[in-house]
């Protein structure tokens, strides 16, 4: 089963969206055993989509079609779809009503010109979209199936997972391809490569690799079967044999971060976490909750920027500031204990470092940033020196997920054992 992905839209053409739809269709059809031939995108041009639709057609046994659905005159996938299949427009008033109810869901009454979305090719099947208003479309042209989806992301993978894939699911007899990340963080990508070197081996299936992706290494299997079940089966294993090689060093897979595997543990253990922010700008509070329900555990986060505002709001000494600098192991350990003792939590995490690109010394350079950590069984504070070289996103960024790590292992009971950060002094007190 051959397939080509077809993107529609001036903002990917001329690069101010990123195509994701393509990626992820393209991985939804290897795991269902079609080989993907081409991704093609055009602009909103009818005469350009008509005849990416119509070559894709005669290529392909699959056509997959995203944008330019809207009811605006620049979608034109509509009027595109039909030329090539030589079959004018005919609107369906059924499809109307499936419209009108979605603004009516509203509480709005449908814009005239939302009507177009119910026009369909004579001969083509419609397809109802159940989070928004376009339609999509599904027709034959020779001998390939065209499906035809909106361009936002959500309603296009709802639209492809209900529709396209217990079609294709019936279809489906080649090889299939699996993929799935298990996520690392703490090492650098070749100490890890090193642990699991014949698994990397060339030729060997599941094939595995590594990753290094905003300071996380990521170890990547493609597992191939002639079923779905085989392809599994293999995967699992070699996740299995992984994980059971880098130990705590995995923290998630797939979409999960180190945010996720925080939550877990806090909730496991009935405990709570608060941040005191000062370089990363209250990235932390910020990654900590996005994981829906964190307010389970999550109890506050405070961005204390200013040394006043380290004083004020969390009881920093300023004379401790005063003599020791804002970017200091010393202010580090009283931001996380004052931190942890006024939110009343069980964990607390504080950072205060140097971001970027102005503001580095040759004794405290950019990229250099202290994680304080205090918890039931005592505070400690780490030193990373981060690199020079990135930029101010990456040193906050990294700082994150450095000080979540710092977190994860300390609720697992691991040694903490970094490649990238040292313990500067042992801290004086707990809270
Ligand atoms: P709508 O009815 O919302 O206008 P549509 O089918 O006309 O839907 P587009 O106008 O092409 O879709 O795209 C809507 C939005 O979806 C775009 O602004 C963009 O943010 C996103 N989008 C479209 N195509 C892609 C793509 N290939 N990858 C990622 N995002 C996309
Ligand atoms: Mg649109």
């Amino acid at each position: 089963m051959k397939a080509i992905i077809i993107s529609i839209g001036d903002e990917l053409l001329l690069g101010r969206t990123v195509d994701t739809n393509s990626a992820w269709l393209s991985q939804q059809l290897a795991g269902l055993g079609a080989t993907i031939l081409a991704h093609v995108t055009v602009g909103d041009d009818q005469a350009e989509t008509r005849d990416a639709i119509d070559q894709a057609a005669r290529r392909a046994d699959w056509v997959l079609v995203s944008g330019g659905l809207g009811p605006t005159p620049d979608d034109l996938t509509r009027e595109a779809l039909a030329e090539a299949l030589g079959a004018p427009l005919e609107l369906r008033e059924e499809f109307v009503e499936q419209i009108a109810g979605f603004f009516r869901r509203f509480g709005k009454e449908m814009p005239e010109r939302n009507k177009v979305q119910a026009m369909f090719p004579i001969g083509s099947t419609a397809i109802e979209n159940t989070c928004g208003t376009a339609p999509g479309v599904q027709a034959r042209l020779h001998d390939a199936e065209v499906f035809v989806m909106p361009g936002v992301p959500r309603e296009m993978k709802i639209m492809f997972e209900r529709d396209a894939v217990p079609q294709l699911s019936a279809r489906s007899g080649g090889k299939v391809i699996l993929t799935e990340t298990l996520w690392t963080f703490g090492q650098g990508e070749s100490t890890v490569a090193a642990r699991i070197a014949d698994l990397m081996e060339r030729g060997r299936n599941p094939a595995v690799g590594t990753t290094a992706y905003d300071a996380k290494i990521g170890v990547r299997i493609f597992s191939g079967g002639n079923t779905r079940a085989e392809a599994e089966r293999l995967l699992e294993a070699t996740a299995d044999e992984i994980r059971a090689r880098l130990g705590a060093l995995v923290y998630g897979r797939g979409e999960e971060t180190l945010a996720d595997a925080v939550g877990v543990l806090l909730r496991e253990r009935g405990q709570t976490v608060a941040t005191a922010e000062s370089c990363t700008g209250g990235l932390i509070a910020k990654t900590l909750t996005d994981v829906s329900g964190s307010s389970a555990y999550f109890l506050s986060g405070v961005v204390t920027y200013s040394n006043a505002a380290k004083t004020a709001l969390l009881g920093v000494p300023a004379d401790l500031i005063a003599e020791h600098g804002a970017v200091s192991s010393e202010v580090a350990e009283a931001m996380v204990i004052g931190c942890r003792g006024r939110a009343g939590a069980d964990w607390a995490l504080a950072t205060t470092g140097i971001a970027g690109p102005t503001g580095g010394t040759a004794e405290k350079p950019v990229g250099l940033v202290y994680v304080g950590l205090d918890g039931p069984d005592g505070c400690q504070v780490r030193e990373y020196r981060l690199g020079e070289h990135l930029g101010r996103d990456d040193v906050r960024s990294r700082s994150r997920w450095a000080a979540l790590s710092l977190l994860r292992l300390c609720l697992l009971g691991e040694k903490i054992d970094s490649t990238w950060s040292r313990v500067p002094r042992p801290c004086g007190g707990t809270g």
